[in-house]
């Protein structure tokens, strides 16, 4: 098996990948629709499930071809009865596009927003659930990977079971990173897909819930045709298939990335995200670098910093100077703030990190960038 090159990539998902991972995918040409196949794929369900520690009985997960959008296009437009209304806890970009699903779909929504940089305020929730009976979803963000910000999923998702509400929530950027425990946490659904933490390929998306709610939604509005959770979930129970043909190629991908997730193990996989997020700090402080998060409130996995104030500050310059020598960095998801994030994801470690900072400091210097770098007086203060 030939050695492929080997690219740090420190934006957030799709990650670097196993050379095992990569050749994974070269396997004898195969109809999806063989019962070899759906044998993988029930596997590949199994496994989701047990990663978030859930009751197979009351547990299942659902397996759609697409990006870790269509997870929450899925789950906001089935898992809403008819006349009742979704609530979005928003404090960041990816909350925003949930808001977004709402309003293409036309679902009566509110959106309960806080400044990106806050953990949601749960007195808020709490009142906001109290005065409308009508809200049956709850929705938000583990990790808000434009900022990194953890948001404090147990505890809203209590709040919205004390309201008989569902609670949906975007793992996307900590499902087999960050441990989770779907029960313990409150959590109703959870998302994620194979490019992130499982370290695999685009294609494959995933959400893994309640049996019992999918079931329910039977009777709910039917709002789309490709993006229904029932009717996916009911092919799966039926004939073992995805109801439209799979990506076959990330499915043999995502069955090795799962073998490789076992292997490590929840602990020892979520220690070596924690020496690799510690690692990029390290060297942002040591550089100068202002964060948009405050360190209590990281959720571990997503570094954000702002732009220096440095006329000779380029993110492009910087990013290609590192692009070159196989370091891929990932501008910010901020409207307010020009920042650029490191992320902890993938198959990396903390000799990475510490290469990839020694580029980036040539990167600096090659630019002209003072170091450590400098922010105006009266600046932004984070
Ligand atoms: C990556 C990510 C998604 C999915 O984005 P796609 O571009 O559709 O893959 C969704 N939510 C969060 C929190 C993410 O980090």
């Amino acid at each position: 098996m030939e050695k492929i090159k080997r690219n740090i990539l420190l934006n957030p998902g799709p990650a670097t990948t196993t050379d095992t991972v990569k050749y994974a995918q070269i396997v004898p040409d195969i109809c999806p629709r063989e019962k070899e196949f759906a044998g993988m794929m029930k596997g590949i369900r199994n496994d989701l499930v047990k990663i978030v520690h859930g009751d197979p009985e009351k547990y299942t997960s659902v397996l759609f071809c697409g990006s870790g959008t269509l997870n929450i296009d899925v789950v906001l437009n089935s898992l809403l009865p008819e006349g009742k209304k979704v609530l979005v806890v928003n404090n960041g970009a990816y909350s925003e596009r949930a808001v977004e699903i709402c309003r293409y779909y036309g679902l009566p929504h509110i959106d309960l927003s806080f400044p990106v940089d806050e953990v949601p305020d749960l007195e808020r929730v709490e009142q906001t659930l109290k005065n409308d009976p009508d809200i049956a979803l709850v929705h938000t963000t583990h990790n808000e990977t434009g900022t990194g910000i953890l948001n404090p999923v147990r505890e809203i998702g209590k709040i919205a079971h004390r309201y008989g509400a569902v609670f949906t929530v975007d793992t996307t950027s900590t499902y087999a990173m960050r441990p989770i425990n779907i029960e313990e946490d409150n959590i109703d659904f959870c998302m994620a897909s194979a490019q992130k933490g499982l370290t695999a390929f685009t294609g494959l998306s995933f959400i893994v819930g309640k049996r019992s709610e999918i079931e329910k939604s039977r009777d709910y509005p039917r709002r789309s045709y490709y993006c229904n959770l029932y009717m996916q979930y009911d092919f799966f129970e039926r004939t073992g298939e995805m109801h439209f043909t799979p990506p076959v190629q990330t499915i043999y991908a995502t069955v090795q990335a799962l073998k490789e997730y076992f292997a490590e193990g929840e602990e020892a996989k979520w220690a070596r995200h924690t020496r690799v997020f510690n690692a990029i700090n390290e060297g942002l402080d040591a550089l100068g670098f202002r964060q948009v998060i405050k360190p209590e409130n990281r959720a571990g996995l997503v570094c954000s910093a702002v732009y220096p104030d440095d006329p000779e500050w380029s993110f492009e310059k910087i990013h290609d100077y590192c692009y070159e020598r196989g370091f891929t960095i990932y501008p910010g998801k901020i409207s307010t703030t020009n920042t650029f994030r490191l992320c902890a994801l993938g198959a990396i470690d903390e000799p990475d990190i510490k290469a990839f900072f020694e580029i980036f400091r040539d990167a600096l210097d090659c630019c002209g960038v003072s170091v450590p770098v400098k922010y105006d007086v009266g600046g932004r203060d984070k």
